[in-house]
């Protein structure tokens, strides 16, 4: 913590944050489901099978950042994202991690957790993977959908593209 007040960590630099653009739908990406406050997206780049990412809706630089209000609906959507990985894809393990600051690998500024399911030979891939096309990322996404736990406390819902109960 620094003089002012805010976490000492070093964020990446970023004009603007690629995380906000696909939330708001000006760059195109696989948003799974969205609730008041989190999303879940389907990453390009996917180091497990599969893997997701869980983020915040407004702008939260870092896990550091984050106000108590959003913590408990975050943790419940980090847990429902394995869930819904377990239901679609039964692999033998399930990896959580979450990076603060460059120095922690941090790439873009907005918090998000990873959750991936592991891998044949164990494990995920911490190396260089290909990023997807959207259409490849839409496809896991509908493999996964049917799995999404239904939480209407957070006013949960899938991405229409997905939602095969949807009229
Ligand atoms: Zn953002």
């Amino acid at each position: 913590m620094s003089d002012t007040g805010e976490p000492a960590i070093e964020l990446p630099d970023e004009d603007r944050c690629a995380f906000c653009d696909y939330l708001t739908g000006r760059r195109p990406y696989t948003v799974l489901w969205r609730e008041n406050r989190v999303a879940t997206l389907v990453t390009r780049e996917q180091r497990g099978i599969a893997h997701l990412l869980i983020l915040p809706v407004e702008h939260v630089p870092s896990l550091l950042h984050l106000p108590d209000e959003d913590a408990e609906r975050m943790m419940i959507a980090v847990r429902d994202a394995g869930l819904t990985i377990d239901g679609a894809y039964e692999r033998p393990g399930i990896a959580v991690w979450q990076n603060n600051g460059v120095a922690a690998h941090q790439a873009i500024p907005h918090l998000h957790f990873h959750v991936a399911g592991t891998l044949p030979s164990g494990g995920t891939d911490f190396g260089t993977v290909p990023e997807l096309p959207v259409e490849e990322t839409d496809a896991i996404a509908r493999r996964l959908a049917p799995f999404v736990p239904d939480r209407r406390s957070s006013q949960r819902r899938l991405d229409t593209r997905f939602d095969n109960t949807a009229t």
